[in-house]
């Protein structure tokens, strides 16, 4: 990987880069016997430059997915009249949550009940509701982001409590595997911990994970959100 991407690509190749990965979801949801409009498509434009965002705008996609609050917000208030619907998808400090409330339409990385509890005070009361995943750390790595996945039931019932705050399923991201049936364990595991949680709380309709290399493991498992970067946009100098 010597070249660089950071500005953003020619018209003709967002579009070939956009189509190709929405013929990948469809493949995946043919291959796994579901139909392609259950798998939503969310844009990982961390690192990419408001004009990358804007340009795959253009083509019709709408969901964009940020890991850095400040860059994350930069874009979103640069192009707040696009109507875009902005996903945070990266790790949470406490001292962030306020400038997630009141940017963003959904968070991704919810981990523990101190984030949510402030991310439910600092919700603009005139905004709907922060849609909210629980993160899983499915490898058991300690110093990672995400909850064991013991912890599931109580933070959903914390998240339930919370009037800002609407539920919507679970996020993992899984250590990298090549292996296509390893990647299938780990997915299916997160689908049995999500298929459990939706049992007790109906408002959870959404299970996010898949990414570039292992989206069609993800779909074949359960996934109906897939967060993709670097196949939309080329690979980051910087992850
Ligand atoms: C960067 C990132 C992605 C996208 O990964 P790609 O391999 O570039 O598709 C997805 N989810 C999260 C949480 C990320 O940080």
């Amino acid at each position: 990987m010597t070249q660089k991407t950071q500005q953003s690509s020619d018209h003709s190749s967002v579009l070939a880069a956009y189509e190709a990965v929405k013929a990948r979801i469809q493949a995946a949801c043919l291959a796994a016997n579901r139909a392609p409009d259950e798998v939503h498509l969310l844009a990982v434009s961390k690192t990419r430059p408001s004009q990358a965002v804007a340009e795959l705008a253009k083509l019709g996609q709408r969901a964009f997915g940020e890991n850095y609050v400040s860059e994350g917000v930069e874009k979103a208030t640069a192009l707040a009249s696009l109507q875009l619907e902005w996903h945070f998808i990266g790790p949470i400090q406490s001292n962030k949550t306020r400038a997630i409330a009141e940017t963003f339409d959904w968070v991704h990385s919810v981990d523990r009940p101190k984030v949510i509890g402030r991310l439910n005070d600092q919700r603009p009361s005139d905004a709907p509701p922060l849609n909210v995943l629980i993160q899983v750390n499915m490898d058991d790595e300690t110093q990672k982001a995400g909850c064991r996945p013991d912890d599931i039931p109580a933070l959903a019932e914390a998240i339930d409590q919370c009037p800002h705050l609407t539920l919507r399923g679970l996020m993992a991201i899984p250590q990298p595997r090549t292996d296509r049936q390893a990647q299938l364990d780990v997915f299916q595991s997160l689908a049995a911990h999500y298929q459990q949680l939706a049992k007790a709380h109906p408002t959870v309709d959404t299970l996010s994970a898949g990414m570039s290399d292992d989206l069609e493991a993800a779909i074949f498992a359960g996934a109906n959100l897939v967060r993709i970067g670097t196949a939309l946009f080329g690979p980051r100098s910087k992850a």
